[in-house]
């Protein structure tokens, strides 16, 4: 079996696991309540939140955390559109590219009101600054532009954008689920004003995530009831899944470098040996993409085909993203990269993981191989 859909979600790590357990059975105090077994799980919910604000660069004030990646986009968009709106502003400009988290807000936004620009990305993925620049508006108040995607794998030019938007008074939103524990991420260098990470993405467990919100920028909730999150999330805080997305995130920001140079060699592996298929295509940018991602097109054959066909030969892959498949409509991402609906069709995402070996790679590429030319057989067949 070779798992190649860390994009979708990725397994709890020993260590995540391990810093969750206690939280479960011993120290399981409600962080709001005065007693000492409430004490004990503020404690550990006060450290886990300076530990992740430590990884991203930010001050322990700037983390809320939220039921996941979703919700934190959702919570920055709002937040952001209502600090503008008070202002008179109610421009926003994003990308045709971003994760359905983010379109789909901006959608709800403009049934409220909202104008919306979405900007075009250019063939290679990868969204200019210079393009952010030229859309901004006297009534801008926000730009959000995913820091990598999550089916091309192509990381954009944050720390540009967001130096265009800090200099043109702008707030800067960006989804930074894909590249939390893949990427380095430093809030302050990039000029970050509100993000959204999630832990399941880097080995930490589903239905908790971070929006950071910049100190002087005060999130708008989503959720009413209680005074936790300093009043910005209502809920009982999940400190299981908290103290387990702390830790995953140290130990992927502590084992960066190394994963990124192990995971970049295999991934140019699988990707020099998917070209050497006739009629392929790489989507994205094949230098500024995610260590671990790869993301082919390949003409005459359908992706459902391939995935099922790799699926019985023990290889979990994907065709876009997780949240889209089942529906026949071709990816927007591939749409707003240009790709034709039949290449977008016949297309495979491979997010690889620490675990995948040489071995694993040559596996990947020798099955797609046979996979894709048994189908084209199989269709010319049907042709005649
Ligand atoms: C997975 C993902 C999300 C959603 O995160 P959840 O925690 O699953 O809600 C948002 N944006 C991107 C880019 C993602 O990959």
């Amino acid at each position: 079996m070779i798992y190649a859909d860390h994009a979708a979600t990725t397994a709890v790590s020993p260590a995540a696991i391990a810093a969750m357990i206690p939280y479960l059975d011993t120290v399981y105090g409600n962080p709001s309540s005065p007693h000492l077994f409430g004490q004990r799980a503020k404690a550990a919910l006060d450290d886990a939140r300076s530990r992740i604000a430590h990884c991203l660069h930010a001050d322990a004030k700037e983390i809320y955390f939220t039921s996941g990646g979703s919700e934190a986009d959702n919570q920055a968009l709002r937040t952001a559109a209502m600090i503008g709106a008070a202002n008179g502003k109610r421009h926003i400009v994003s990308a045709a590219f971003e994760h359905h988290a983010v379109l789909h807000t901006l959608d709800a936004l403009a049934r409220e009101g909202f104008t919306v620009t979405l900007l075009p990305v250019p063939e290679d993925g990868i969204l200019p600054a210079a393009d952010v620049a030229a859309a901004l508006r006297e009534d801008t108040a926000l730009v959000s532009v995913m820091y990598a995607n999550n089916e091309i794998g192509t990381v954009q030019p944050a720390a540009e954008i967001g130096a265009v938007c800090r200099k043109r008074g702008v707030l800067f939103h960006t989804d930074a689920v894909q590249a939390a524990g893949h990427l380095p991420l430093d809030v302050q260098a990039d000029c970050i004003d509100l993000l959204a990470i999630s832990a399941h993405k880097f080995h930490g467990p589903k239905g908790i995530g971070v929006l950071y919100a910049r100190r002087g920028i005060t999130p708008k909730p989503l959720i009413f009831g209680g005074g936790q999150e300093r009043g910005r999330r209502a809920g009982t805080e999940n400190v299981p899944a908290i103290m387990g997305m702390a830790a995953a995130l140290e130990e992927a920001t502590a084992h960066l470098p190394e994963n990124t140079v192990r995971l970049t060699a295999l991934r140019d592996r699988i990707i020099a040996g998917l070209r050497a298929i006739p009629q392929s295509c790489l989507n994205g940018d094949a230098v500024r993409r995610l260590p671990a991602n790869i993301h082919f097109s390949f003409a005459g054959i359908e992706g459902e085909s391939l995935l099922m066909l790799l699926d019985s030969r023990g290889i979990c892959a994907s065709a876009g993203s997780a949240c889209a498949s089942g529906s026949t409509e071709p990816s927007h991402v591939l749409t707003a990269i240009g790709r034709s609906r039949a290449l977008a069709n016949g297309s495979l995402r491979l997010s690889i993981g620490e675990e995948c070996t040489e071995a694993d790679a040559d596996c990947i590429v020798q099955n797609v191989q046979e996979i894709v030319s048994y189908l084209r057989e199989a269709a010319h067949w049907n042709e005649n």
